[in-house]
């Protein structure tokens, strides 16, 4: 072990656990070795030395399955490479369901997993106990198996990665703690130690639990929080199999493994608490917390029904141990927003050791490549929102994390803590109009609205949602007559600046040098073509425009303008999305609603589809832009946010005649999908290019200095596509899909959905997914000649597949 800092390195990592070394380890093995890993104890002290040891691959995102594939082929390979052991065997997991709706998400989870191309089978109970004999299954109704996943052992996989890295040339410190980051301008330049600074070009944050406290001393928001976890080992138990498969039982909140001559029965229970949320103890290092026996003692007690050997086995070990949790239950891996070179990896949920290995290794290639060898918009850094780190909300919402992770994951399921935060200058106007709210970024939304007298309350299923009739006749209405959604929460962002139409130029790969008042829709695009933003930009006056971006991408959106605006280049980005409400009025009535109530002529003649104007409203001003997310005539109107409540109380009592209905996001994504709309983070996202997703109208080749990413766009035009984003329609009007079902065409896996909805107007579900075809350049007319099915919950459901929206293929009705 090296003794004396190096004054520089090209990486520096902070954090010896599993996370911090597998980084270092894979960096070294791309060939960066000028790399120094500081761990302010011993390695492993932190969480990683008492982590449990499963590797289970039932993830809830694509990309964060992809994550645990590699970690299990680093795992297949790690000991051979490095000399060390890592005591991993696949022993394989079943997951149990014990009644249908949670055997209905256990299959709808085993076809997500199919189509990562992992293995999995559903076996009944009986099968589950020959694998598990000691397992009581009177009372399941189906269980899963994953043959391929595994356990091994933390520390030692964790020894096994740093040593692994030194003897490649990584220098590893321990005893080292990090006091300080430098930032020059938006880069990060430097470590600071106890022992001195250390000049690098890229950090890396993989402290843990300690996350939130050193990204803080970067200006860097990591939202996380401990909590208390727990496992029981038990006694020795005699004639036990040894490698057995895991055991995950959700009902029971626990899951279950061979420890020694005994079992390891660990729980992921409703109730735990967070520790030390206003600062980490100065002395925490292999940290046990006290054993509560009074918390933890009545999910023991419930598992011996499931393991009824439990009840005449002694218990050998009791142990609780932090670990850190966030407000989303998914990990921070990615850059950070602000701060170049800067990359955060930690708040792993209890999931750290499985994905480690894996997310070690992509974010090594992530800065070497200087781009994620997969997408994952769910880990990026940049979604968090504002109040995330504020301490009595993580306390509250991150115990809500665990509490609900081995429940069942619903459809449309919201969380329950911590609400009320954001909110639209139409909260009132809304609720009072009955809307039942869902949260995004804290952000309290109408998601549909209930008929007077109809409690909003949620009530969850896999089928047809409680809300579904209210929900299709706001879509409906959006049809036929005129509907009103409450869109505050869009971001908004301002760009003025003498140079900001070349900025904005530079970044969009559509032409946004228009005349004030006209819209163009536009996405941003890294070197390689792949998009990062999926926008609006209206040009206000000569040197202001306006963004419009998500709820959800509005801080990676600013981060991304941000930090491409040059040197000595003049222009300033302000997100200005509380400064006007957002209200659009959608549908074939729109007109009718709205000309009465201003004096400007909204005729197509003078306001055509894809303009802007400021216009008078009732007594106010609205920035009235003629644009659809719906697919019919509508607009969107900025309000001033002190107009917000006189404008919509206006709309609301002009509506009486023309069918005027508030509608809700349920109704909104049902509208979208039917015209293909693409959503970022969900369909499209940075490996994506607007060729592949359909988007190739809104390049604007030949515009005068060209775009970032137009020579990979360029070349790719050159060779063709391999894959494309296509709309489905399933022919089973009954059947609901979500996102991530499997795509088969002509039995083959080609794909997976992004996401889908039911279709109100089609009348069916309908929804968008990726299909790979055999080579660049095959013809569009082979996506939609196959013929389709789509996998939802272990089942194949036939499908119609189209290049061009189901739902008006000549986009007239906006323009009408
Ligand atoms: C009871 C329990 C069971 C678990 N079981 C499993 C399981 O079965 N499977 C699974 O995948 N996961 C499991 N986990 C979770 C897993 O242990 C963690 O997710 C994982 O170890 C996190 O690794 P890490 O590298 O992010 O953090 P850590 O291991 O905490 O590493 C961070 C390191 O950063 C160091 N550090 C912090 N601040 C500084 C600083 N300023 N300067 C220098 N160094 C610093 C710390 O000392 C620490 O060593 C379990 C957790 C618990 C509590």
């Amino acid at each position: 072990m090296d003794k004396t800092l190096p004054p520089r390195a090209q990486v520096v990592i902070v954090g010896g656990g599993v996370i911090g070394s597998s980084t270092a380890y894979h960096l070294a093995k791309r060939g960066w070795t000028d790399v120094v890993l500081i761990e302010r104890n011993q390695l492993t002290s932190g969480t990683t030395w008492h982590a449990a040891g499963l590797i289970t691959t039932a993830r809830p995102s694509s990309g964060t399955r992809e994550i645990v594939k590699r970690s299990l082929s680093i795992f297949e390979s790690l000991e051979r490479e490095t000399g060390f052991a890592t005591g991993f065997q696949r022993t394989g997991t079943l997951h149990l369901a014990d009644g249908p709706e949670r055997w209905e998400e256990l299959r709808r989870q085993a076809s997500a997993c199919r189509g990562n191309g992992i293995r999995v089978d559903l076996l009944t109970p009986d099968a589950a106990r020959e694998l598990f004999p000691l397992l009581y299954v009177d009372d399941l109704v189906g269980a899963l198996y994953f043959p391929d996943d595994g356990r091994g052992t933390a520390t030692d996989t964790t020894i096994a990665l740093a040593r692994g890295a030194g003897q490649l040339g990584v220098r590893v410190f321990e005893g080292v703690t990090a006091t300080g980051v430098v930032r020059k301008g938006d880069r990060v330049v430097a470590v600071e130690t106890g022992q001195g600074s250390i000049e690098a070009e890229y950090v890396v944050n993989a402290t843990g639990m300690w996350g939130r406290e050193f990204g803080a001393m970067a200006g860097v928001k990591v939202p996380l929080q401990a909590l208390a976890h727990y496992y029981v080992v038990t006694d020795a138990i005699p004639g036990l199999t040894p490698g057995l498969p895991t055991v995950k039982s959700s009902p029971d909140y626990s899951y279950v493994k061979n420890e020694g001559a005994g079992l390891m029965v660990g729980f992921f229970e409703p109730g735990s608490y967070p520790w030390a949320s206003r600062g980490i103890p100065e002395d925490a290092e292999f940290t046990r917390l006290p054993e509560d026996w009074e918390h933890l003692g009545p999910f023991y007690e419930n598992m011996i029904k499931r393991l009824p050997i439990l009840a005449e086995t002694g218990i050998r070990l009791h142990f609780c141990g932090p670990e850190s949790f966030t407000p989303d239950g998914v990990y921070h891996l990615g850059e950070a927003p602000g701060l170049r070179n800067y990359f955060v990896a930690a708040g792993f949920n209890s999931i750290g050791f499985l994905s480690g290995p894996g997310a070690g290794s992509v974010l090594a290639d992530w800065i070497v490549d200087g781009r994620s060898p997969i997408d994952l918009p769910e880990t990026d850094p940049r979604r968090v929102a504002p109040h995330e780190t504020n301490r009595r909300y993580l306390e509250k919402r991150v115990t809500e994390t665990l509490d609900v992770a081995y429940e069942i994951h619903w459809p449309f399921q919201q969380r329950t803590s911590a609400r009320g935060l954001r909110r639209s200058p139409l909260y009132e106007q809304t609720r009072a109009a009955g809307a039942a709210f869902g949260e995004l970024l804290g952000w309290e939304r109408a998601n549909w609205y209930a008929p007077p007298g109809m409690e909003t309350a949620d009530a969850y299923t896999f089928g047809r949602q409680h809300w579904f009739e209210y929900s299709a006749a706001e879509h409906t209405a959006v049809r036929e007559a005129v509907g009103l959604f409450d869109t505050s929460s869009f971001g908004k962002l301002l760009v003025q600046g003498a140079d900001a139409e070349t900025v904005l130029q530079r970044v969009s790969a559509n032409d946004v040098a228009v005349e004030p008042g006209r819209i163009v829709y536009t996405q941003w695009l890294n070197e390689w073509g792949g998009i990062e933003a999926d926008v609006t930009v209206t040009r206000v006056s000569e040197q202001e425009f306006l963004v419009l971006s998500g709820p959800a991408t509005i801080g990676r959106d600013t981060d991304w303008l941000r930090r491409h605006i040059g040197p000595g280049e003049f222009a300033a980005v302000t997100d200005v999305t509380m400064a006007w409400a957002m209200i659009s009025v959608m549908g074939p009535e729109a007109r009718r609603l709205l000309q009465p109530l201003t004096d400007h002529d909204l005729s197509s003649e003078a306001f055509p589809f894809g303009t802007s104007q400021e216009i008078d409203l009732g007594y106010g001003y609205v920035r009235a832009t003629r644009i659809t997310y719906v697919g019919e005539l509508g607009w969107e109107l900025l309000v001033p946010a002190e107009f917000a409540v006189h404008v919509h109380d206006t709309l609301a009592a002009a509506g009486t005649g023309t069918g005027l209905r508030h509608a809700g996001y349920h109704a909104l994504n049902s509208l979208r999908l039917e015209k293909a709309y693409r959503s970022w983070g969900h369909d499209i996202a940075r490996r994506d290019t607007p060729l592949e997703a359909g988007l190739g109208f809104a390049v604007a080749w030949d515009k005068p200095g060209g775009f970032i990413g137009r020579d990979a766009l360029a070349q790719q035009r050159e060779r063709g596509p391999a894959r494309r984003l296509v709309q489905f329609a399933l022919d089973d009007p009954d059947a609901l899909a979500y996102h991530d079902e499997p795509v088969y065409r002509g039995g083959v896996l080609v794909g997976a959905l992004s996401s889908a909805a039911y279709g109100h107007t089609l009348g069916r579900t309908v929804g968008l997914g990726w299909v790979t075809a055999p080579e660049p350049g095959t013809e569009r007319s082979w996506y939609t000649a196959g013929t389709y099915e789509i996998e939802i919950a272990a089942e194949r459901v036939p499908a119609r597949a189209s290049l061009r929206p189901m739902y008006d293929p000549a986009a007239e009705r906006p323009r009408s």
